[in-house]
């Protein structure tokens, strides 16, 4: 797992273009993955499968000369999803394009502008701190046009048709635990699994896909088979030492909750098990009140709360071979006992709406597969990959969104979120007026 990472880490990815298809080539000399191009511009739910990003050279150079921000040393140096440019600024002006984390001022941040068309770099503080008042020449040769977004998906086929899903991103650039730990596990139990496929009761599928378009694509392509899930994980955050935590499924009271709780409890380690929340990684998506799938979320130390995350100190040094181990461990003893009480249980589906007899307020999601995107009406921050989480007003879009499936009052998506009630009414009006909620 260790030596797949060093190979797939210099790879510059992003939600779509060649950094992809390249490291789906490099894991398909593990497992034969079938890998779906879907052009640019195709309908998935709320979203449009976005225009073609490559990239081949990008620098910022002093008035000497010297390559004072170079792509090629670090991926990380460019903004992801930069457009073009070529030409000559003034330091003022080049500030508006560059990224820091002050208070890491060693570390190059990782940033993204997948929906607004922007040009940008990051660089280490200490770096920033040192620019001169002259001129600076900028480049980067970048392409964004149509053509398709890559994903990868391996299927093993078991006694049964139920499935067990596994999923991973593989969008972000040189970044380790997040996510290349999820990539590497990933493909060794698909490995594993695959060896062993004659045992199996349940199906097994692994997705590599970009994260939110990628799981929004695929959930739009295979809808009318996702009944067939029984269990998921999405895979991240799961190749450093820390100690497990597990974000249980939008329901919390599924088979795989049971088991994963009940593993961690019995390995007396030191763990934290977490409700469901809306932000996060692709179980946005899958947890949509529209799909409602039973799919957890197994990582060490999670993203958001490692200070290293986004950033370029999430690195081959940051991530072990012995923390990659103990995950991978893990999750084959979690199929063992998912596979041992295969008959005994069943995912019950609860999808009533309550009747509002209490003249309680609740709302409707209007778009419940699946996150509307806020982007396009304005509603979400236009550079993505912050450190320190999501904004407040994004937040409580994301908790309305989620548990407005008739089924929760407002009293009790507060409660949830910690967030007054009186303050979630005002972020649910700007949703009625987007047409994305509604009163019932
Ligand atoms: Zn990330």
């Amino acid at each position: 797992m260790f030596d797949l990472m060093t190979r797939l880490f210099p790879i510059c990815r992003s939600i779509t273009g060649n950094g992809v298809r390249e490291t789906l080539k490099i894991i398909s000399e593990h497992i034969q993955l079938e890998v779906h191009e879907i052009k640019s511009g195709k309908k998935v739910f709320d979203w449009i499968v976005p225009m073609e990003w490559n990239i081949n050279d990008a620098y910022v150079k002093n008035e000497k000369g010297e390559k004072i921000i170079d792509f090629k040393k670090s991926n990380l140096h460019i903004l992801n999803y930069s457009i073009p440019i070529n030409k000559k600024i003034k330091l003022d002006e080049l500030k508006k394009h560059l990224h820091t984390i002050p208070e890491q001022p060693d570390d190059i941040p990782y940033k993204t502008s997948y929906y607004n068309k922007q040009w940008g770099f990051c660089l280490s503080h200490n770096e920033f701190s040192k620019l001169n008042d002259e001129y600076y020449e900028v480049f980067i040769d970048s392409e964004l046009k149509n053509g398709s977004l890559t994903y990868g998906e391996y299927f093993i086929e078991g006694k049964s048709k139920k499935e067990i899903l596994f999923t991973c991103y593989v969008c972000h650039p040189s970044l380790c635990n997040d996510n290349l730990s999820g990539v590497v596990i990933s493909t060794a139990l698909a490995e594993i699994l695959t060896k062993n496929k004659k045992e199996m009761n349940y199906s097994y599928r692994f997705l590599f896909i970009p994260e939110t378009i990628g799981a929004i694509t695929w959930l739009s392509i295979n809808e009318k088979n996702i009944e067939k899930i029984e269990h998921g994980l999405v895979l991240t955050c799961l190749g450093d030492e820390g100690n497990f935590t597990y974000k249980k499924t939008r329901d919390g009271n599924n088979i795989i909750d049971n088991i994963i709780q009940k593993k961690l409890i019995k390995s007396n380690q030191k763990h934290t098990v977490k409700n469901f929340f809306p932000t996060g990684s692709d179980e946005r998506q899958f947890c949509s009140p529209g799909f409602n799938l039973p799919i957890g979320s197994l990582t060490r130390s999670m993203y958001g709360e490692f200070k290293e995350y986004h950033t370029s100190a999430d690195n081959l040094s940051f991530v072990s071979k012995d923390g990659l181990k103990g995950s991978f461990e893990t999750l084959v003893e979690i199929i063992i006992e998912l596979e041992n009480n295969f008959k005994e249980f069943k995912n019950k589906k609860n999808n009533k709406i309550k009747k509002n007899n209490n003249n309680e307020v609740i709302y409707l999601n209007l778009n419940p597969k699946c996150e509307p995107q806020l982007g396009k009406r304005g509603l979400y921050h236009t550079i993505g990959g912050p450190k320190d989480g999501i904004s407040p007003n994004i937040e409580a879009f994301l908790w309305l969104l989620n548990f407005s499936d008739g089924d929760y009052t407002l009293a009790e998506i507060s409660k949830k979120c910690q967030i007054p009630e009186n303050e979630l009414i005002k972020y649910a009006e700007i949703l009625i007026e987007n047409k994305l909620l509604k009163k019932i």
